[in-house]
């Protein structure tokens, strides 16, 4: 097999670390690429979301040696097998990570989380990014404490906040929309997922109470979007963009029957 492209060395360290193993499984010479270049080890990304988790803290720390502790960014997604220690043990070897994102991680601790970040200050490094959305148990104290650690560098930030209405730490949405009436007004749309519901679509916020305007998903819509999204022939629901994968379609018509109306033709 000849040479891998040229330009397959710029997508290099684009790629997600699976589909990066597992086109060297397929390619002898990029597999030797792979192994001689550092440039793909530098910003490492595991995305576990749609997959069982197999990243532990050994995996982890074998990938994270190919950069040769240079290291620059470390995106953990879902990655539930991962541990304070093993977190510990990538932060001290590598010193120049400025981006961390570790969102439901939910073995770390907000402990092993402020640990981390302490050992990047004592490094003189700027973390420009902190994702730690999902992991459990973090507190207002733990917040302020990571705030004081990136103080120093005013161009950093944090996914999660505290939400104005529960007084918990989560993530705070705004409203989107300027000409929002509440926010005109009382200016109270601003809170976490669970004090205001917003519209899947346009992240509007959506009254309590007001739901008549359901997806047939039951995702949450404002009633400028359920005008706009097609409906289902026979509930006149529709489904939000996300969801659009459910719709069944009627032949000899261009339009769709939701899952739920679908299933109850079948029984009939
Ligand atoms: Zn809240
Ligand atoms: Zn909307
Ligand atoms: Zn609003
Ligand atoms: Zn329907
Ligand atoms: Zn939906």
């Amino acid at each position: 097999m000849g040479q891998p492209h040229e330009s397959l060395y710029l997508v290099l360290p684009y790629l997600p670390l699976f589909e990066l193993l597992a086109m060297a499984q397929v390619c002898r010479s990029f597999k030797e690429t792979l192994h001689d270049d550092i440039l793909p080890w530098l910003n490492i990304v595991v995305d576990e979301n749609h997959r069982k988790s197999r990243v532990t803290d050994e995996i982890l720390m074998k990938i994270t040696s190919k950069s040769m502790g240079r290291l620059t960014s470390l995106v953990l997604i879902n990655c539930v097998k991962i541990t304070d220690y093993g977190l510990q043990n990538v932060i001290a070897n590598n010193p120049g990570i400025n981006k961390l994102h570790v969102p439901h991680c939910t073995a770390l601790t907000p402990e092993g989380i402020i640990k981390a970040v302490t050992t990047l200050n004592q490094h003189n490094v700027t973390l420009r990014t902190l994702k730690i959305n999902g992991i459990i148990n973090i507190t207002k104290e733990h917040l302020q404490t990571l705030h004081s650690l990136l103080q120093s560098n005013n161009c950093s930030s944090i996914d999660v906040g505290i939400c104005p209405k529960c007084d918990e730490v989560r993530m705070v949405y705004d409203c989107p929309l300027e000409t929002c009436e509440r926010k005109r007004t009382t200016g109270s749309c601003k809170g976490c997922k669970f004090c205001v519901l917003r519209c899947e679509e346009c992240r509007k916020c959506v009254e309590f109470g007001d739901e008549d305007n359901e997806a047939a998903c039951e995702d949450t819509l404002c009633e400028d979007c359920w005008i706009r999204l097609p409906k289902c022939s026979f509930c006149n629901k529709p489904y939000c963009n996300k969801h659009t994968n459910k719709q069944c379609v009627v032949p000899g018509s261009s339009g769709f029957v939701c899952d739920v109306c679908h299933s109850k033709i079948d029984e009939i």
